[in-house]
């Protein structure tokens, strides 16, 4: 939960990308929350916040904010093969994750390799046009395994 001066930078970026744009406060609320939780979260999570500040939107204002922000690529989405779909700020450098399976804590991990490789092999082999790629991995922390 540290607020990094690169994602202090993108919430700047972000505000004067979306200037334009009419303010809303729970659309400031939801930028302030991915700038502090830099891990992915639910929407249930994304309620909770905001009733902790006192603020209680409805579901369909949230996914519509969610739209809008997904739309200027601000949030991307984060699947764990739970139907529960998280987002997660696009500040921070491409990454995968680790998910524990018992007390569902999410942690990044920056791999060795990176995959561009792979993209590029897929392209040749199957004339397929690689956007973007999730590796996530399942298994158990540090602190479960005690
Ligand atoms: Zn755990
Ligand atoms: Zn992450
Ligand atoms: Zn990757």
């Amino acid at each position: 939960m540290v607020l990094t001066n690169a994602t202090k930078l993108h919430t700047m970026s972000v505000m004067l990308t979306l200037k334009d744009h009419r303010q809303t406060k729970i659309r400031n609320a939801l930028l302030s929350i991915f700038a502090t939780y830099q891990e992915p979260v639910s929407v249930a999570q994304i309620l909770d916040f905001l009733k902790k500040e006192n603020l209680s939107p409805n579901k369909t204002t949230i996914y519509r904010e969610l739209e809008f922000l997904l739309d200027h690529e601000v949030v991307h989405e984060v699947r764990f093969g739970d139907r529960t779909v998280r987002y997660e700020t696009t500040s921070l450098a491409h990454h995968h994750h680790l998910i524990c399976i018992k007390c569902h804590k999410i942690e990044d991990i920056s791999l060795l390799i990176d995959l561009k490789g792979e993209e590029a092999r897929i392209e040749t082999l199957k004339k397929f046009k690689v956007l973007h790629h999730s590796l996530e991995f399942f298994g158990v922390c540090q602190k479960c395994l005690r």
